[in-house]
């Protein structure tokens, strides 16, 4: 047995690490279909070459792992990839309930009227509920706190990582169009796993 720890392919961890089974063995075909789905939308192009050997037929018998290690492609490599394709998936999904999520801010940012909780909207004759002066309601106004979220939302006083989509820390910054283009896939397709094969 060779010993070469420093291996840049390392199948026997891709194999455990990314598909639960020890090399030699074929990994599930659905997990393994998921996988290379994912990273079919990577931007590297190594990784869509890898994915798209293990979606080809031609490589059915060919473990995942072992093509990693024939293309030279470690498991920090795919695990990064896949990483990065499903954190842009979470944001974009995220995103979609974002319009919901302001407008529920702003809602309970809003004061409004309610039934006096000393009396309880029932004005007792001859007397006047001192907290009402006798109307049966109240007016509470906003907490201090929700206005500050409403206002913080609408216009961020202090740029955090929580107004920037991209936080991969590279330098191109990526427009929520072009995040759409490059996980469509993984969002329309859900876990399906439709890749056109017949
Ligand atoms: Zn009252």
């Amino acid at each position: 047995v060779p010993k070469s720890p420093k291996r840049p392919g390392r199948p026997n961890t891709i194999a455990r690490e990314l598909f639960g089974v020890p090399w030699g063995k074929m990994e599930p075909r659905d997990r393994r279909q998921e996988v290379a789905l994912v990273l079919n939308l990577s931007p590297d192009q190594r990784m869509r070459f890898l994915a798209q050997h293990a979606l080809d037929p031609v490589f059915d018998r060919t473990s995942f792992a072992t093509l990693c290690d024939k293309f030279n492609v470690s498991y920090v490599q795919v695990a990064k990839a896949y990483k990065e394709l499903k954190h842009s998936e979470g944001l974009l999904r995220a995103a979609d309930h974002l319009p919901e999520i302001m407008e529920q801010v702003a809602q309970d940012a809003k004061g409004k009227t309610q039934a006096c909780p000393k009396c309880n909207g029932k004005t007792e004759e001859g007397k006047v509920c001192p907290a009402c002066s006798g109307s049966g309601t109240v007016y509470v106004a906003a907490e201090v706190e929700r206005l500050r979220l409403l206002f913080d939302m609408v216009e961020p006083r202090q740029k955090g990582p929580s107004v920037n989509i991209d936080l991969r820390n590279t330098d191109k910054t990526e427009k929520l169009s072009d995040l759409y283009a490059t996980v469509d896939g993984i969002v329309e397709g859900g876990t399906g796993g439709n890749d056109g094969n017949s």
